[in-house]
């Protein structure tokens, strides 16, 4: 039972849809929320592991429930980064693929032309994608989004971590006539609960992990200790040993993930780098350009470490430990994901041995010396 979409309720066009996108047999999250949003539809807080296809467990439900032949904005889904708001209404788009009535789904983020977003949303638009910032700007040029029914938050702790509080308050506030809120991601913090007390209703449904059960079961833990001089000979050997794997290498700041990006084209190594310095034009190339397998190694600030799907990723190696925990579960999950195996590489220095055994005991994991 309910081992396929059909039994889950989703109706035969998505079904071809994830079909051509080579999606078959539910995860266990989109077995369980599937058929409870599509049925009962109420506010939800969805716990998965990364890479567990939560965009489809969310997408599925909202592309069922908007109404195709009114002209407004039904559905609302925030994200915390551009590049994951992109990706979002990409997977969506092609969700519909075979759908008689077209669903128009538009995406607002910052750094792209407003004007542009702005003539776009005049059009007949059933779902938004979009940004904390950019969608407050675009509500003081007078979006309105009154009609929105389902509003859903992916990453929302990231949003909160990243100081969106006010703007989130706002858009429930400017949202209160909707049915429901639902909530996804891998980690939740503790400051999501006073949001969650004011905007969502105390009989939400909950989807919860067990914290050691969090970080994705598909990907193997190592880790190597490096004097900081060292750390680039490492990742150089390493890649060198590496055919035609793909990976991506996560640097603590800016400026460290440019001079990273250097040392390696240096080195002769096919890259592409992204972080918040760069023109929207040279994130999106950077972003596309990694897709397309035209760079073999992607170099990111974190950034590109939440919900970041780019299918193959053998490995990740994180230069340093990140600063807070939970960036350690999503920096790793952007490899495993889809139920493919992957590899994650922290180099640390000799002090910061303690940080491993951390990781280890909150997250439930084991570490193995490269
Ligand atoms: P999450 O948001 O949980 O990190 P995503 O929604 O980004 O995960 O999905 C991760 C990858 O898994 C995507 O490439 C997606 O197409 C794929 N995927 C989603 N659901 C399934 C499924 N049921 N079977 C196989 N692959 C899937
Ligand atoms: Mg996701």
């Amino acid at each position: 039972m309910l081992d396929d979409f059909s039994s889950l309720g989703v109706h035969s066009d998505f079904i071809s849809g994830l079909d051509a996108l080579g999606i078959q047999k539910p995860t266990p999250i989109q077995k369980e929320a599937i058929p409870m949003l599509l049925q009962d539809g109420g506010d939800l807080i969805a716990q998965a592991q990364t890479g567990t296809g939560k965009t489809a467990a969310f997408g599925i439900p909202l592309l069922t429930k908007v109404d195709p032949t009114s002209p407004l904005i039904q559905g609302l889904i925030m994200a915390p980064t551009r590049e994951l708001a992109k990706q979002i209404s990409k997977a969506l788009f092609r969700f519909t693929k075979y759908c008689q009535d077209k669903t128009f789904i538009e995406v607002a983020t910052g750094g792209d032309k407003i004007d542009l977003q702005t003539q776009r949303l005049s059009r007949p638009t059933h779902i938004l994608v979009a940004t904390p910032g950019r969608l407050m700007d675009l509500i003081k040029k007078g979006l309105v989004l009154d009609a929105v029914k389902f509003l859903v938050l992916d990453e929302a702790d990231e949003m909160l971590s990243m100081g969106f509080q006010a703007e989130l308050d706002q858009i429930f506030k400017l949202t209160a006539k909707r049915e429901a809120t639902w909530l996804f991601s891998a980690t939740f913090q503790k400051k999501l609960h006073l949001l969650t007390q004011h905007h969502m209703s105390s009989q939400a449904h909950r989807l919860k992990v067990d914290p050691t059960q969090i970080v994705n079961r598909n990907i193997d833990h190592y880790y190597a200790i490096c004097a900081r001089e060292e750390k680039d000979t490492f990742i150089i050997n390493y890649l060198n040993k590496q055919a035609s794997s793909r990976g991506l290498i996560f640097c603590r700041t800016r400026a460290g993930s440019i001079r990273m990006s250097e040392i390696l084209a240096e080195a002769g190594f096919s890259v592409a780098v992204i972080h918040g310095d760069l023109s929207q034009r040279d994130r999106d190339k950077a972003m596309r350009g990694f897709r397309k397998e035209r760079s073999q190694f992607l170099i990111a600030t974190d950034v590109a470490a939440r919900g970041i799907d780019i299918s193959g990723l053998s490995f990740i190696i994180q230069h340093q430990l990140p600063d807070a925990m939970q960036y350690y579960t999503h920096r790793s999950g952007r490899t495993g994901r889809a139920g493919k195996r992957g590899v994650s590489i922290t180099l640390i220095e000799p002090e910061e041995r303690r940080q491993i055994k951390k990781l280890e005991e909150s997250l439930g994991l084991n570490f193995t010396l490269a």
